[in-house]
């Protein structure tokens, strides 16, 4: 907890986008405080792949050592909790939590990622980052060769399937659906024999989150080790919008290359900016956050 009500900059959002921004922001001597839900994205994944140097860790491990590391500066405070509203005042910003308290910063950080929304397929969920899998650089190398699926359709969905199957040439497309494919889609998967099935999905049969088989609607079930599925998502926090900060046409806060979004004075880094998710890029988008809220702090008050 946290006596001290007035800070350099706020983050809102403790997982990898936050912290590295505190990192960048306590080692430039300035007053911060993360504010953290504990709901990363992530987190019911069993490894993490594809950051060097952690390379197969458990979300939270790395989580955990980022958060020991930003904690050594004193400068740096945490707090475990949900930051419910915002609001200008003369200086920057108040932000109210759910506990009650109000903390003023001349900055905020929002890196706050998003909520990907679970399809209405019973055991899915419990599958999500474990077999139903977001992104073949995350996992695919982990499920290559296997008998896998795709839950997509039409021009997204064709161009999924081109990409999985470098990982492997067992692939299903499942249109959940009528296929919106066009011929010459559906002619190329032929070609690469990947077979399209449009009836719908009922269940994900597995066991702790591994897959044992998919259920559909006319009775049949299909033996799979993986499926990819991109989901619709939304924004994890609504207090940016709140703010005034824009969204783009795909749902994510407008920033620009400096990680401004179009309300002075606010930032955004990490999952709720960018469509390619990574702990590596939401690291980097962080730090890099940091050191522009930093330097425009130096600028106004030299
Ligand atoms: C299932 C899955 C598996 C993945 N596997 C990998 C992988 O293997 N390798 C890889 O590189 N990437 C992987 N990713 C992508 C990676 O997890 C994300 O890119 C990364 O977590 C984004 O970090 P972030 O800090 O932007 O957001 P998140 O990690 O999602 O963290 C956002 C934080 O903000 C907090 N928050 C939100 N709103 C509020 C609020 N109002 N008040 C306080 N706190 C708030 C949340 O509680 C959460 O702690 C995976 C993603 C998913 C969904």
């Amino acid at each position: 907890m946290t006596g001290e009500k007035n800070y350099d900059v706020i983050i809102i959002g403790g997982s990898y986008a936050g912290l590295s921004g505190a990192m960048a922001l306590g080692r430039s001597l300035r007053k911060v405080l993360i504010i953290d839900g504990g709901e990363p994205c992530n987190r019911q994944t069993p490894h993490s792949h594809n950051f060097i140097t952690h390379d197969g860790n458990t979300p939270k491990a790395i989580a955990m050592q980022a958060k020991e590391q930003v904690l050594k500066y004193d400068t740096v405070t945490f707090l475990q909790g949900i930051a419910v509203s915002a609001s200008k005042n003369e200086k920057g910003f108040d932000i109210k939590t759910a506990a009650g308290d109000t903390f003023t910063a001349r900055k905020l950080l929002f890196a706050t990622g998003i909520k990907d929304k679970m399809p209405p397929i019973e055991g899915f969920a419990a599958c999500w980052g474990i077999t139903a899998i977001h992104c073949p650089y995350c996992h695919g190398y982990e499920v290559r060769h296997e008998k896998t699926g795709i839950i997509s359709n039409g021009d997204i969905g064709y161009e999924f399937c081109k990409l999985i199957n470098n990982w492997t040439k067992d692939l299903t497309l499942f249109t959940n659906g009528k296929s919106t494919l066009t011929p010459e889609q559906t002619e190329k998967l032929r070609q690469h024999n990947i077979p399209v099935i449009e009836t719908e999905i009922t269940a994900f049969e597995h066991t702790n989150g591994y897959l044992n088989q998919v259920l559909f609607k006319d009775g049949s079930t299909m033996s799979l080790k993986a499926v990819y599925s991109k989901l619709p998502f939304e924004q994890h926090c609504d207090i940016p919008v709140k703010l005034g900060c824009a969204l783009n046409e795909q749902g994510y806060i407008t920033v620009d290359n400096m990680y401004k979004t179009t309300v002075p004075g606010v930032f955004a880094a990490g999952d709720n900016t960018v469509q390619m998710r990574s702990v590596s890029l939401a690291i980097g988008s962080g730090g890099f956050a940091g050191a522009v809220i930093n330097k425009e702090l130096v600028d106004e008050s030299f």
